[in-house]
């Protein structure tokens, strides 16, 4: 017997492939039951996207989520992803957080992990399958999958045997993208089974239509660990289903010995659960062969696709998707998983939406260009690369030598919100939204973001209160809404007594209006800051929808051409705005937090002499 081995992705890679990872704790825990008498390998439950989406939009602790599976899930181990030297964030980390992280993450029920770096430099894994073999975990080493003029089968077969010598317990072949073919599979696992003792794993997406049969072939080359998903959460950008996998196998030398009727009642449960994340459902989750000729993999086209739709520009993914080959070459071929499919998918989208490749680059751009990443697997672009970086100094040893230890000083920064150092590592792991989540937790106001769009018309004013008390000066005065015009006036008329008296004020109708806070918030956020539309030089704009980070300069401050004068985000990507002229800062129009958009003036510079 040559028994096949299966990790469930059921609660971690297929709903962030599927609904941009927003499934509930709520629904998963009714299935741990099951789930647990399955006998899987291990569930894959927490990665990088999990952890966000829990602190961001779903206002959960993600370490409290951790803990409540495994209490439920005591018979199965519990499995999570982890970004090298990035953990489960966008930057390198000192090793002692790393170290932090990891033994934390094993103390609460964590107990494989699968290590794996954007750019499959060792250096960059190091820290984190040390620090798992510390806490007596399963390391797991990965190579990331990709194809480019620069990678071979001697070239993964050579990162195999070095993560093996770092003393990985298994070696997981990560085909995030699913540009496995049958035939590469086969003969890729066959040379690292030759290469290496450890066991392989092979986690293949479904995107191309491929998975199933590389999964087939794989195994027939002597790789025993394969990851599926429960049928209703199966295929398409997510993975091969896993009732199909064991019937396949079922009766042979691989028979993975699962019961197929257990797996078939715990996947009715979660075909139910689906039906609840309607709103998040991408429009790209079926088989898309485009992706042997992009090489998109299928977790970046469930996110592009997302936020171009936000930004009302869903009809230039195909523009974007020609691009995207174009930026990674510029970049030296990185396969493209997170963060380098951020990187090199918010580059492209900035090349289409503007219009000119490049005009804007991002920071993440920039520092990859500058080695902050680790060593790309092929020379970049070195008239971008001077471009970008400047006078600044390349990077060539593995970016975390240049970092202190810094558990301390962010411990020390989140101050008294953070009760652990569970709470500590949320906020390392993402400061905004990990600090916003600690806020709200200290004042008791988590409030997850809603299943369905609410949409801000006339009847949400109707719903909101309509009568309420305001104090203005030391005076008392009763507000009572009689009644509001059409939303679709561009003047619209809100009727109201005060104190019994009726008056009336005209509200000119913004897009950006959010009537969150109910009438008294629709006319305050319509009379509040507006700002002016684009019309001269020194006019400072986004090129695309996104939030103000950092504002770096003030009113009456001189600057010079090309000078960066404010940080914004978009797909989680910071981009440095420059002044377009040089002068004097004449307005600042927005504050750190701002949600903007491409149509409004940032700030005004005026030329001066
Ligand atoms: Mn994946």
């Amino acid at each position: 017997m040559q028994k096949v081995y299966i990790t469930d992705v059921i609660l971690r890679d297929a709903h962030q492939s599927l609904i941009a990872t927003r499934m509930r704790t709520e629904d998963m825990l009714p299935a741990c039951g099951m789930l647990d008498d399955i006998g899987y390998w291990s569930l894959e439950c927490w990665g990088g996207a999990t952890f966000d989406a829990c602190l961001r939009f779903l206002k959960e602790d993600p370490w409290e989520r951790l803990n409540k599976l495994k209490a439920a899930l005591p018979n199965t181990p519990l499995q999570m992803l982890v970004r090298g030297q990035n953990l489960l964030g966008y930057r390198h980390y000192s090793d002692d957080v790393v170290r932090a992280f990891i033994s934390k993450a094993a103390a609460n029920g964590m107990d494989v992990f699968r290590i794996f770096d954007a750019l499959n430099d060792v250096r960059n894994l190091k820290a984190a399958i040390e620090a798992a073999k510390a806490s007596g975990k399963h390391a797991q080493g990965t190579i990331c999958y990709t194809t480019s003029p620069v990678h071979n089968i001697a070239g993964f077969v050579a990162l195999g045997k070095e993560l093996a010598a770092l003393g990985c317990d298994s070696i997981a072949i990560k085909d995030m993208a699913g540009l496995l073919t049958p035939y590469a599979a086969s003969e890729l696992v066959k040379a690292l089974v030759d290469a290496v003792d450890a066991p392989i794993h092979l986690h293949s997406h479904a995107t191309s239509g491929l998975a199933e049969m590389c999964q087939l072939k794989a195994i027939e080359a002597g790789c025993r660990h394969i990851d599926t998903a429960l049928s209703s959460w199966s295929g398409g950008t997510s993975h091969p289903p896993t009732e199909s996998l064991v019937a396949a196998l079922r009766g042979t030398n691989f028979d993975t010995g699962l019961n197929l009727d257990k797996l078939q009642a715990v996947n009715s449960y979660f075909a139910k659960v689906r039906k609840k994340y309607r709103r998040f459902e991408s429009e790209f989750t079926g088989i898309d062969t485009q992706v042997h000729v992009f090489q998109v993999p299928g977790g970046m086209i469930s996110n592009l696709a997302n936020q171009l739709k936000e930004r009302n520009a869903l009809d230039r993914i195909g523009e974007v998707y020609k691009e995207i080959p174009e930026v990674r070459k510029d970049l030296g071929y990185p396969p493209l998983v997170t963060p380098t499919s951020q990187i090199v998918g918010t580059q492209a989208v900035l090349n289409v939406l503007t219009g000119k490749r490049y005009e804007s680059i991002t920071n993440e751009v920039k520092r990859y260009l500058q080695g902050g990443y680790g060593k790309a697997p092929a020379p970049v672009n070195r008239e971008l690369q001077n471009r970008a970086i400047g006078k600044e100094e390349l990077i060539d040893c593995r970016p975390a030598d240049l970092l202190k230890p810094e558990f301390e000083n962010l411990r020390h920064e989140i101050g008294l919100l953070a009760q652990n150092d569970e709470d500590v590592l949320s906020y390392a792991m993402f400061p905004e939204v990990g600090k916003q989540f600690l806020e709200q937790r200290s004042t008791d106001s988590l409030a997850p973001e809603p299943l369905e769009l609410e949409s801000a018309t006339v009847d949400s004013v109707k719903k909101a209160p309509t009568e309420f008390n305001v104090a203005l000066h030391g005076e008392s005065y009763h507000v009572k809404v009689t009644g509001a015009g059409s939303k679709n006036d561009t003047l619209r008329h809100f009727y109201f007594t005060v104190d019994g008296i009726p008056e009336d004020i005209v509200v000119e109708t913004l897009d950006e209006i959010v009537l969150g806070g109910g009438a008294q918030g629709a006319v305050k956020s319509a009379i509040a800051r507006k700002r002016p539309r684009p019309s001269s030089p020194g006019d400072v704009v986004a090129s695309m929808p996104c939030n103000i980070l950092e504002v770096t300069v003030k009113e009456g401050q001189k600057v010079v051409a090309g000078q960066g004068v404010l940080v914004t985000e978009a797909m989680k990507m910071e981009t440095e705005v420059t002044a377009p002229i040089a002068g004097i800062v004449k307005a600042v129009y927005v504050v750190k937090g701002d949600a903007v958009n491409p149509d409004e003036v940032l700030i005004e510079i005026v030329a001066v002499g």
